[in-house]
């Protein structure tokens, strides 16, 4: 949560559904708390209905029969966007190409009457805010990518928006340059404490930025949780391999011991089952002499990827269990290892999805 919680309000989504009139089902029916000054990121594949929930948010589409949206306890469902104290920024910035830089800025804060010598004093501070000092009377057209998406930003949150809505907003941006905009976007938010919903499909992004994560499949919720949570303890087979790398393993359960090819791992769950789906990050599994281990395999390939080495070991596991391990050791292909894994790195997941 942010350290000033300023003015943002909170968030409540209620029972909000959407059917199109062409009769596709976007959006099932979808309940949602976001509290005042937290980041909450969307996240789902394309299609999942992220844009459909943040501009439910906005006011721009009316949620189905029943649904409503609250703002601080108060029903807005019916409250056009303008009259709804929302910023939005979107991939394609939607600048005006005409005005310069400053204009663009203050432009939210003159249709709604703020005096000239007010406005040039926010303009300033967003400006800073935003650094892009030294551009103020540019026009759109001579900026780079990076400098119009710190000019929507600034723009979006001239007007001191209640809510601030953001859709995948670094998109259209090189990889390079989206790393360091969403270091600023972080800071940038947190400083603001404006109430942040931001959609995403990309789960680094949304780890980043996320106080908490909705994850999104097919219309539905799939699991909403803080960035570890989701992470470290996803509730379906799709949440684990959406947010990042993850094996996915079967096993007779025995005594909390999984039962596997290559000998036991022992989970930190009572279970019940006699029979688990377990998911293991590649990083939380550890190469270790074989005899100080209870399970081993074969290594059957080593590739160095920069800051770590990928280990694919076969034989342990019902499949191969790829491991993100440090580079100081040396493992070769054809090495027999011992792996270890701490008992609460493994996830048993539901058997189905
Ligand atoms: P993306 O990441 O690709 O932007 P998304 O998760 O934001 O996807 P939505 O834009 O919310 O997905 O769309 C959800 C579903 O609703 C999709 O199947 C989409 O084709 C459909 N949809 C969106 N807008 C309309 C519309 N106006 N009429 C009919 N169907 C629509």
């Amino acid at each position: 949560m942010k350290a000033d919680a300023g003015h943002g309000v909170s968030v409540r989504i209620e029972a909000c559904s959407k059917t199109f009139a062409d009769g596709t089902r976007a959006l099932e029916p979808a309940t949602l708390d976001i509290a005042r000054g937290e980041t909450l990121v969307l996240l789902g594949p394309s299609g999942c209905g992220k844009t459909t929930m943040l501009r439910i948010i906005a006011g721009l589409e009316r949620p189905g029969a029943s649904g409503r949206v609250l703002f601080d306890g108060a029903d807005v469902t019916a409250v056009p966007i303008e009259k709804r104290n929302v910023g939005m920024v979107f991939q394609s910035y939607a600048l005006f190409p005409n005005m310069t830089v400053a204009e663009n800025i203050g432009y939210g804060l003159k249709i709604r009457g703020v005096p000239a010598r007010e406005r040039a004093t926010r303009i300033a501070e967003l400006v800073a805010l935003t650094n892009i000092t030294g551009l103020e009377d540019r026009r759109i057209d001579q900026l780079s990518g990076g400098q119009r998406q710190r000019v929507a930003l600034a723009r979006a949150v001239a007007i001191r928006p209640a809510v601030l809505l953001l859709d995948e907003p670094l998109t259209a941006l090189d990889a390079a340059l989206r790393d360091r905009l969403r270091g600023e976007l972080d800071r940038l938010l947190r400083s603001l404490g404006i109430t942040t919903i931001y959609v995403t499909h990309d789960q680094a992004e949304a780890m980043a930025l996320g106080d908490r994560i909705v994850v999104m499949s097919k219309g539905a919720i799939a699991q909403i949780g803080a960035p570890r949570e989701i992470y470290f303890r996803p509730v379906s087979r799709f949440v684990a391999e959406f947010v990042g790398a993850a094996n996915i393993l079967e096993a007779e359960v025995v005594e909390r011991r999984l039962r596997l090819p290559g000998g036991f791992l022992t989970v930190a769950e009572n279970v019940s089952q006699t029979h688990a789906v377990a998911m293991i990050r590649p990083e939380t599994i550890g190469i270790v002499a074989v005899e100080a281990a209870t399970l081993a395999g074969r290594v059957e390939s080593v590739s160095f990827v920069g800051d770590r080495q990928r280990v694919v070991v076969a034989g342990a596991a019902d499949k191969p269990l790829t491991i993100e391990a440090p580079n100081g050791a040396t493992i070769r292909a054809g090495d027999t290892v011992g792996l270890a894994v701490a008992p609460d790195a493994i996830r048993l997941l539901p058997d189905a999805a």
